[in-house]
């Protein structure tokens, strides 16, 4: 296997925004689409002839909505990234849609793997999230992505307005039920970014004991069914992991296309201009996307490498967590390692800080 290396593409076109949204995405802007695909495959190919881009060990559409774009499209751009045999490659697709002919194009793209976003089997808890999504298109969408041959994940979030303990119960329990049933879960406590419309209305803002309910319901119900957490919001069937993420916790190197997109190279991170238009328009002009960089020294990169892995199933070295009595119970120490129990993974900012950087591990 060559070592791993990551692509990352971004997608910035949604139907509509969701409430909690603060990504790089737009609804008014479809109309760009051929060009934005066209600034892709351009960006992409000056990345090839510069050497900047070895075969990818996984690929990751993310957005946005991927799903938006037609499948031709996607494929068109795909088709430009070299692969490494092998290659897991994700998409991410709304439930809504999920059609037949659009998996037959991802799957020519190369697609192995299908993240839905779900957040929610509950249509009152998609309204409290601001989400215009019907949760009967999940079944179909996931049985579709099945008998195409993907692999499946699902996109969770937990603590939006309106959602009782029984709600998360019943979206966990009809996951679980899907046909066929999604072998790795993803299931994110809600947050409230800055400029949004949740931001705008506090009595729809998560409050924290809920949560972290929420996040042990969550842990009790997906270890019941056969899953196992490998990082603090990622449960899978072991063996299904998702490898794009975990070259990111372990901070592997990745290059990004497409704007606003992220890349990083042993310590260097650099980023895409943030807007579509802007973004096509450097491409074509022959001008680079990248709005900015930076480099960090080799003491951030390793404390950087701890907190992530400090997230992760694999923990850090367990002379990393200092042994004080307020940490006790928030980690668990064996085989040399310290992993984060249950209750540690409900308060891992409040552990990472106290990370010692006693030891810089290997890169
Ligand atoms: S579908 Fe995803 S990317 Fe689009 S607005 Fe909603 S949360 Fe944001």
């Amino acid at each position: 296997m060559p070592a791993p290396f990551g692509v990352y593409l971004h997608v910035p076109f949604c139907a509509a925004r969701c409430d909690y949204c603060a990504f790089a995405t737009w609804t008014n802007r479809d109309h760009l689409m051929d060009r934005y695909a066209a600034a892709c495959v351009a960006e992409i190919a000056g990345a090839r002839s510069d050497q900047a881009l070895p075969p990818a060990t996984s690929v990751f559409v993310g957005g946005g909505t991927p799903s938006r774009l037609p499948g031709g499209l996607l494929k068109e751009v795909l088709d430009h990234v070299p692969r490494a045999p092998g290659a897991e490659v994700t998409a991410e697709c709304n439930p809504e849609g999920a059609t037949e002919e659009l998996f037959g194009w991802w799957r020519a793209a190369g697609v192995t793997r299908v993240s839905f976003g779900v957040q929610s089997m509950v249509p009152h808890v998609l309204a409290g999230l601001g989400r215009r999504q019907d949760p009967r298109s999940v079944g179909r969408a996931v049985s579709l992505a099945g008998s195409a041959g993907f692999a499946c994940s699902v996109d969770l979030i937990f603590g939006g307005a309106g959602e009782s303990d029984g709600d998360w119960r019943t979206t966990l329990e009809a996951v679980l039920a899907l046909e066929p049933r999604p072998a790795h879960v993803s299931a994110y406590a809600l947050t409230v970014e800055p400029g949004t419309p949740l931001a705008a209305d506090p009595c729809r803002h998560p409050d924290e004991d809920t949560q972290a309910r929420r996040y042990r319901t969550a842990e009790r119900v997906l270890r019941g069914a056969g899953y196992r957490w490998y990082e603090v919001s990622n449960w899978a069937v072991p063996g299904q992991e998702c490898r794009h993420n975990q070259l990111y916790w372990r901070q592997g190197d990745y290059r990004g296309f497409g704007c606003a997109a992220h890349s990083h190279h042993r310590g260097r991170r650099w980023w895409n201009i943030r807007a579509p238009e802007r973004y096509i328009a450097a491409v074509t002009a022959g001008r680079s996307p990248v709005a900015g960089e930076e480099v960090l020294d080799d003491a951030r990169r390793a404390f950087e490498r701890l907190v992530l892995a400090l997230r992760t199933a694999q923990g850090v070295p367990a002379h990393a967590v200092p042994d004080d009595p307020d940490l006790r119970g928030l980690v668990s120490r064996r085989s040399g390692r310290a992993v984060l129990t249950v209750r540690g993974r409900l308060l891992a900012d409040a552990v990472a800080r106290r990370l010692r950087l006693t030891t810089i591990l290997p890169a």
